[in-house]
């Protein structure tokens, strides 16, 4: 019997590179807090780099052509929204602030992990049972906010919190890794932006399994403290001070309910990449960007940003003298919930993409204005 025919495409991402997403996910890494996952990233990804550097803060760089003046960057952030402990009442429940804009409204009744300095101590989001809370149907509903959710890890006082290793200042992110759903999608906690991590890995992976050669220097940089201000993006765009970066980050599927189109633009999960324009993104470039994804028939999507991309976007461009940079986004639903959730094809998409779109590049590229 002759063998059928199949028009399905051969994947970009692997069994091999699935495998590290799960680990890289389903691993935790708070910002400030980063230098665990940053330690397997690097692992991953240094078979397909020649040299990699690190920073003071855990921000780290793959490199491919060191010696080369002309720099290119693609860059994603390695940190993932968590919460701070913040103060332990006396009869040991845990009160917290937010480590970057995790989100308060999903928190009750979601599992924790502490991470304390004996070690991961679990610990719930309690609140109080519909029972009690509608015993009286004159009292309103309580919504939670920071300042009455809390946690308790079963501990009865303060003392037995603490003999558990949870400092005032330890980190806890929610437990709710990898998972795949129907239809090619892929849900977890911090997919923001893991994923982009791993897509900026997997890039350098293609150019090394093709055997591409290119006519500058690469920084694969996954950078720590996006969450709080795009921090460590600035430290190593000062450090690398490229000509050119790329940035990949999730931005918001519009398509789900309660979210306003006429606001947030038309972005949809499987339709492909989200390219914005906004000031801190460079014209030329996201023209280059525009026509390589024609070219090579790669859907994608456009949409605006006001005054800043809120990406690390925005740290290469205004860094030094000014840096030439792109955003290549790649839509997400329900940003900052432990349930984000993204589309296989707009993995592959976004891989190829930013690879393609570094075959076009040489230090010939003309960006200037005038
Ligand atoms: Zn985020």
């Amino acid at each position: 019997m002759a063998k059928a025919k199949t028009s399905r495409k051969k994947s970009i991402v692997t069994d091999e590179s699935l495998a590290f997403l799960k680990k890289y996910i389903n691993n935790a890494s708070p910002t400030g807090f980063e230098s665990g996952g940053q330690k397997l990233w690097l692992n991953y990804i240094k078979p397909f780099v020649d040299t990699h550097i690190t920073d003071p803060y855990g921000s780290a760089a793959g490199i491919i052509n060191a010696d080369s003046p002309f720099k290119v960057v693609i860059e994603a952030h390695a940190d993932e929204i968590s919460w701070f402990v913040n103060y332990i009442t006396p009869d040991g429940l845990i009160y917290l602030k937010r480590n970057g804009g995790v989100d308060h409204q999903v928190a009750p009744g979601k599992r924790v992990i502490i991470h304390g300095r004996k070690g991961p101590v679990k610990a719930v989001f309690g609140w109080p049972a519909i029972h009690t809370r509608m015993g009286n149907p004159e009292s309103k509903e309580p919504s939670p906010r920071v300042d009455n959710l809390f946690l308790d890890c079963g501990a009865r006082s303060k003392k037995e919190v603490e003999a558990t290793g949870i400092h005032i200042g330890a980190v806890a992110t929610y437990e709710d890794g990898f998972e795949e759903l129907s239809y090619g999608y892929y849900i977890g906690r911090a997919m923001d932006n893991r994923i982009g991590g791993f897509m900026i890995a997997e890039v350098a992976r293609l150019l090394k399994e093709n055997k591409k050669k290119l006519p500058y220097g690469l920084y694969v940089v996954n950078a720590v403290q996006e969450e709080i201000g795009l921090r460590g993006a600035e430290m190593m765009a000062r450090r690398i001070k490229p000509n050119i970066a790329i940035i990949t980050d999730v931005t918001h599927d519009t398509t789900t309910p309660m979210v306003n189109k006429i606001i947030e633009g038309d972005v949809a999960c499987g339709k492909g990449p989200s390219l914005a324009y906004g000031p801190a993104v460079h014209n030329k470039l996201i023209d280059i960007v525009e026509a390589t994804a024609a070219k090579q028939k790669i859907p994608v999507q456009m949409r605006t940003v006001s005054r800043s991309t809120g990406t690390d976007t925005d740290s290469f461009a205004y860094a030094n003298d000014g840096c030439p940079s792109v955003l290549i986004s790649i839509p997400l639903r329900y940003m900052h919930t432990p349930v984000e959730m993204l589309h296989k094809d707009d993995i592959e998409n976004t891989i190829k993409l930013m690879y393609e779109t570094l075959l076009t590049l040489s230090p010939k590229t003309n960006l200037s204005y005038f």
